[in-house]
């Protein structure tokens, strides 16, 4: 049986109950669809082009109704058009290095700044699930990534220690990286670890993030495919996913440009958003 993603049920309640548009709460929302964005079209197309048989002709209209129907659903958006516009969607990618000749790109869905950046404080800080809905519209103007899919990519959510976990109650990442993978329609994976004694990135310099995170993760397992899919809720200097990054990338390759052992992994990082956090 396929598990539900956690809050799903809440999630869908804000998508075809509350039909208002998650900012302004005063237009109704937008169908996805209508909004200017960048995703694929919906498998489901690919059922409606299949020919119908002479004998299904009858239920297939039917059919076809039903798939509409879904499909409406399925792309309706959490916002209205006039605030979806407001948001500058897909910044720039940019470019942070793992080791001498490899580089990590790192793609956000939008810049860390309002509306998005006081929904974020509030779901991760707050626990204001009510933020939910404006989040899972941000993580849905992701792109997948090309030739990427179920069978040869995993997400890898940044994990969170355990220390946090307990502190906070609940891991937001996770919850967001579940959305993820349903948009996407490609698996997480969990096979790296959070060392617990590596203190808050906030507020630290540069400098000082990097050797903070320096061994900061740990692999359990090797992964299942070659192409890993890093996520985080936002991204500032690049640091922690650039850390993550290298808990695949042999040691070797870290220290010596001359060493040619590189990762044998494809490894991009896909942010909700870029920019500072003060
Ligand atoms: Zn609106």
């Amino acid at each position: 049986m396929r598990r539900l993603a956690p809050y799903q049920t809440g999630l869908w309640l804000a998508e075809y109950i509350d039909m208002r548009c998650q900012l302004c709460r005063i237009y109704r929302s937008t169908p996805q669809s209508q909004l200017a964005h960048h995703q694929a079209p919906s498998s489901l197309h690919s059922i409606t082009d299949t020919p119908p048989t002479r004998t299904a002709l009858k239920k297939h209209s039917f059919l076809t109704d039903i798939i509409h129907k879904v499909d409406r659903y399925l792309s309706s958006s959490f916002l209205c058009t006039h605030c979806h516009n407001d948001i500058t969607w897909l910044p720039r990618l940019f470019e942070v290095d793992i080791a001498p000749s490899i580089s990590l790109s790192i793609q956000a869905s939008t810049y860390y700044e309002y509306p998005i950046r006081q929904a974020i404080r509030a779901f991760k800080h707050q626990e204001d699930m009510t933020k939910l809905p404006l989040l899972l519209h941000v993580i849905r103007q992701l792109p997948r990534p090309h030739g990427c899919h179920r069978s040869n990519s995993v997400i890898v959510a940044m994990p969170t220690t355990s220390q946090r976990l307990a502190k906070r109650g609940f891991d937001p990442v996770s919850i967001l990286s579940a959305q993820l993978s349903k948009h996407w329609q490609i698996p997480l994976w969990q096979g790296v670890k959070r060392i617990d004694d590596t203190v808050s990135q906030q507020g630290l310099t540069r400098a000082e993030r990097l050797s903070n995170l320096d061994n900061a993760f740990a692999l359990i397992e090797n992964p299942p495919t070659k192409r890993l899919l890093l996520f985080d809720d936002v991204s500032t200097t690049g640091a922690s996913l650039q850390a993550l990054a290298r808990a695949f990338i042999p040691p070797a390759s870290i220290k010596s440009v001359t060493d040619n052992s590189h990762s044998s992994y494809q490894i991009s990082a896909y942010v909700l958003a870029h920019g500072s956090k003060s």
